[in-house]
């Protein structure tokens, strides 16, 4: 056991904001780090002490500045540091170099990163653990490809090994697109991640994105909180969540959680993720697991009452999830409660293209009420939204009993903001919410791309 006195949290916006609130909770003190963009954000004044990052570098690279975190954290008696989402949160290096200097990463171990930091490694483990993936093999030339092409047909996917956030994809409908996608997924590969190492699958048809929150502690033991529907996808990106999924049928939902919980004890895997799953009539297939906090946890703890990222704090100090602060003696005193449905909300302009807007928030109006949850990180009246970093500007997230008082709750928040100055997705995110194949609970990953609808 391991108490934690004071912790840094190697982000910014509103996931930093999420954790210091966590460890306020318990008692914790909180640092930020901040790049000189962002010398007035919220997320600053929201830690007990605050400390410039990266000086001279570039407003994303500021927050990779590994050894100048590390300096912070040295000088000021910080004794762990929770990396939140993006950045460094999957990066070995940063989690090794914690490890070295006696500082708590929490997260995974260093190990856990690397085998699900690379998708080929992970979809290994999970071949062996007997879990289902979808047909697909590493490629280095592109006679491979076209092979593994003729044997499972077209259409087929090629992705970056070491890719993520929807990006470095490529989907081939036919053998004339191939070579041409294939050299651009190698070279997107390396300049995106580094390496151009790439390998293909199959490109399954319609699928719904299923993936399932874990959380495990360092004593052995190991549950799962259900899973989450995060099919409302742009160009393979999240936009609304919803947990646990609609009209999944329990024999489902029970293989489904039990395969994640089964991949990720195999690996010896501690603190909280996430295993991925396409989904598609009755078969699921394992895509990759994120070793972090993820955007959409919220919506888990809204249907189980547990605290995630409290509990990654918790499990890091060295509690099992038994003891009465995490509260989950066994996989029964997981339960479900209702449905959560989570809306990205972004400055993005949805009828020009969700082309980022910037500039000087004049009004700013939330809704609220029973079973509503605001998190933001630079969202408030006067905030000015630069340029320099991804567009969220806050997650809503509604509860209810049943779905449809979800969703009503969502429409009714949704239209109850007011945000003046810039530009939002909230009317897109009220087209879709209120779309009939999103209340009928039938939506897969290419509903936003072939409904333009939701685009007027
Ligand atoms: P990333 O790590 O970039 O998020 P993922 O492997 O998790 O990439 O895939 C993101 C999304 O891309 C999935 O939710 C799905 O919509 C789409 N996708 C990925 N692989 C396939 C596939 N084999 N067939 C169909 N869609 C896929």
């Amino acid at each position: 056991m391991r108490k934690i006195n004071k912790c840094l949290v190697a982000n910014r916006g509103e996931i930093a904001i999420r954790v210091f609130r966590a460890c306020t909770e318990l008692n914790i003190r909180t640092v930020a780090i901040y790049s000189k963009e962002d010398s007035r954000s919220y997320h600053r004044y929201k830690a007990d002490e605050a400390y410039l990052v990266g000086e001279g570098k570039k407003p994303i690279e500021a927050y990779l500045d590994i050894e100048g975190i590390i300096k912070i954290a040295k000088e000021n008696e910080i004794d762990a540091i929770h990396p939140g989402y993006g950045f460094l949160s999957e990066n070995i290096q940063f989690a090794r170099r914690c490890r070295e200097e006696g500082i708590l990463f929490i997260g995974p171990e260093p190990e856990q990163l690397e085998i699900f930091g690379d998708k080929v490694k992970a979809r290994k483990y999970a071949e062996k653990a007997n879990i289902p993936v979808v047909p697909g093999k590493e490629v280095q030339t592109l006679e491979e490809i076209r092979d593994f092409a003729r044997d499972c047909g077209y259409p087929i996917i090629i992705k970056a090994a070491l890719g993520g956030g929807g990006r470095g994809m490529r989907i081939v409908r036919d053998e004339s697109e191939l070579k041409d996608a294939f050299e651009r997924a190698k070279s997107e590969a390396k300049s995106a991640f580094g390496s151009g190492e790439v390998y293909v699958e199959k490109y399954l048809e319609k699928p719904k994105h299923i993936e399932v929150q874990i959380l495990a502690d360092r004593h052995g033991n190991i549950v799962h909180l259900y899973e989450r529907d995060c099919s409302v996808q742009r160009r393979h990106q999240k936009i609304v969540e919803i947990a646990p999924a609609v009209k999944l049928s329990p024999e489902l939902r029970r293989r489904i959680c039990d395969s994640a919980v089964r991949l990720m004890r195999s690996t010896g895997y501690t603190n909280a993720g996430t295993v991925e799953f396409l989904v598609s009539g009755n078969d699921f297939y394992f895509i990759e697991v994120n070793p972090r906090i993820q955007v959409e946890h919220t919506i888990t703890e809204l249907i189980t009452g547990i605290d995630i990222v409290q509990a990654q704090i918790l499990i890091a100090e060295g509690y099992t999830l038994k003891n009465e602060k995490i509260g989950i003696r066994s996989q029964e005193d997981v339960k479900l409660n209702g449905y959560a449905i989570q809306c990205r909300i972004t400055t993005e302009d949805p009828l020009n293209g969700f082309l980022p807007d910037t500039g000087r928030i004049n009004a700013y109006r939330t809704g609220g009420g029973f079973g509503v949850r605001i998190d933001t990180g630079n969202a408030y009246q006067g905030a000015v939204i630069t340029p320099y970093y991804d567009s969220l500007l806050l997650k809503l997230s509604t509860w209810g009993l049943t779905f449809e008082s979800a969703v009503a709750k969502m429409v009714r928040n949704l239209q109850e903001f007011r945000i003046r100055g810039i530009k939002t997705n909230i009317p897109f995110l009220e087209n879709v919410v209120q779309h009939p194949k999103f209340l009928a609970g039938e939506i897969d990953t290419t509903f936003v791309d072939t409904t333009p609808e939701l685009f007027e």
